[in-house]
């Protein structure tokens, strides 16, 4: 009988391992992601500033991995991993595994405030990007019919908080849009004159960059009208302001690009954890006493290589998740285990439209060059033809005019007559026999 190998998440590290098991003899894969799709995530703010639309940046899982005949696609959340019985229960059914494969990601902390989601979205989803786009351009659309000066300000300020990577993307990108592209379209608010203030706990931005590409990145981010707060720990998010501590910014438009913690899947099954929710594996990805069972992306917490876990990043799960891919292929044909170790090419992050900062070891590099090298890395990693193809011809569309191809507010209610339908559903409800 084939060895079965379950996979729980299609993300940058289930994808991968399972690519690396793709018509490996004796073994049959089934992936289990809760989306239908595989989403890559270092674009998505693109999509939250209506630079791309979600489809260029994602794409079928079932159709990515249909040339492996060996591997079952299926949709579906997990719920809970029975260790003992070497089984995962997912909202559809139980399925059992010889190997088993955790590459669930992260989720977003709100350090204990949960409350503050509905009024900071944060962005790890294809429906969060949407929604933050749909906030973003409502904003500018409110602005535009109000005539009261400080409710008017309050639609033209934006508030990041996070000066992570994502949180100096978003506020470049707000930054940069409201200067370039929306300054012509509006007749009564000049968006020139939009806040976006970036908000960060930390002394500085980008704390994993060195300091002085970071401080070109706050420079290239003040250029494009981006305040700076640093210091600056948020104590409370409502549907009209943030706050930190006696300071409070009017905004009705906040984002949160601050924690991170590991999905819950893994906490919540009794693997040991770190303080970020992340499950502590050996070596080889594998987690204690269960060595046909791995743990791979953001979800790990691997420590042995450097005396500090390895980032969560798009490289770290793309590589471990083909590691486990070829850790089992190797072991089910006799060979020995070996130990993960993460080759580090870098790290990058982009401010508006044409600048970077790129960190190669020690070599370190900013500006136009950087942000061209930034291009070609992001394209190359993005899963598809058909994907790479539309967005090179998107963005030097909108390098060149500085538009902005998905400008679509859309509605999250779907029904023409919302009010309506729901009296309807009273009336009905109320007419059935109990
Ligand atoms: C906005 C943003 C920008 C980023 N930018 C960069 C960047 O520039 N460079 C970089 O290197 N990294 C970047 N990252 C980080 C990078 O995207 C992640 O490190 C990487 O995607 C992690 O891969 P993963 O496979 O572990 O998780 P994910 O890619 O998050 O995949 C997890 C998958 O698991 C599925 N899932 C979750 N729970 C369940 C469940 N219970 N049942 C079934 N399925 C489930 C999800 O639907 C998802 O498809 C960025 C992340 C974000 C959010």
């Amino acid at each position: 009988m084939a060895t079965h190998v379950l996979i729980i998440g299609g993300g940058i590290a289930g994808l991968n391992a399972a690519k690396s098991l793709g018509d490996a003899a004796g073994i049959t894969v089934t992936i289990v992601d809760r989306q239908n799709h595989h989403l890559f995530q270092p674009l998505l703010y693109q999509v939250a500033m209506a630079g791309l639309s979600p489809a260029d940046i994602a794409a079928p899982i079932r159709s990515i991995l249909s040339g492996f005949s060996n591997i079952h696609v299926l949709q579906g959340e997990a719920r809970s991993i029975k260790l003992d019985c070497a089984c995962v229960e997912f909202d559809f059914g139980v399925l059992h595994y010889d190997y088993l494969v955790i590459a669930c990601g992260a989720t977003h902390s709100y350090f204990g405030h949960a409350e503050w989601e509905e009024f900071a979205p944060g962005l790890k989803t294809v429906a969060q990007a949407t929604e933050i786009r749909r906030r973003v351009l409502a904003a500018f659309e409110q602005a535009e019919r109000i005539e009261e000066p400080d409710e008017q300000k309050k639609y033209l300020t934006f508030v990041i908080v996070g000066g992570g990577p994502t949180g100096v993307e978003l506020a470049g990108a707000i930054g940069e849009m409201s200067r370039y592209t929306l300054a012509r379209d509006f007749r009564r608010i000049n968006p020139r004159l939009t806040r976006v203030i970036l908000v960060e706990a930390g002394p500085r931005i980008l704390p994993m960059f060195s300091e002085e590409q970071a401080g070109r990145a706050a420079r290239d981010l003040e250029k494009l009208g981006v305040q700076i707060w640093t210091s600056s720990i948020v104590t409370n998010v409502d549907a009209n302001g943030v706050e930190m501590g006696d300071e409070r910014i009017q905004t009705a438009t906040a984002l949160w690009a601050a924690g991170t913690e590991a999905s819950e899947i893994g906490r919540s099954n009794g693997m040991p954890v770190d303080g970020r929710g992340r499950v502590i594996v050996e070596p080889d990805l594998s987690i204690a006493d269960h060595s046909n069972v791995f743990v791979a992306g953001d979800q790990a917490c691997f420590t042995h290589q450097t005396d500090r876990p390895l980032q969560g990043t798009a490289p770290v799960a793309l590589q471990q998740g083909r590691f486990i891919g070829k850790t089992i292929v190797q072991e089910l044909s006799g060979k020995p285990r070996t130990q993960f170790q993460f080759f580090d090419k870098g790290q990058m992050a982009t401010i508006g439209r044409s600048r970077a900062i790129v960190e190669i070891g020690r070599f370190k590099f900013a500006g136009w060059f950087a942000w061209v090298t930034w291009l070609i890395v992001h394209i190359y990693y993005l899963t598809g033809f058909k994907n790479r193809f539309f967005v090179v011809l998107q963005w030097a569309w909108s390098y060149m005019t500085f538009r902005r191809g998905a400008r679509l507010i859309v509605e999250k209610e779907w029904r023409m007559n919302q009010l309506e339908s729901e009296e309807m559903l009273v009336d009905t409800t109320d007419d059935m026999p109990r």
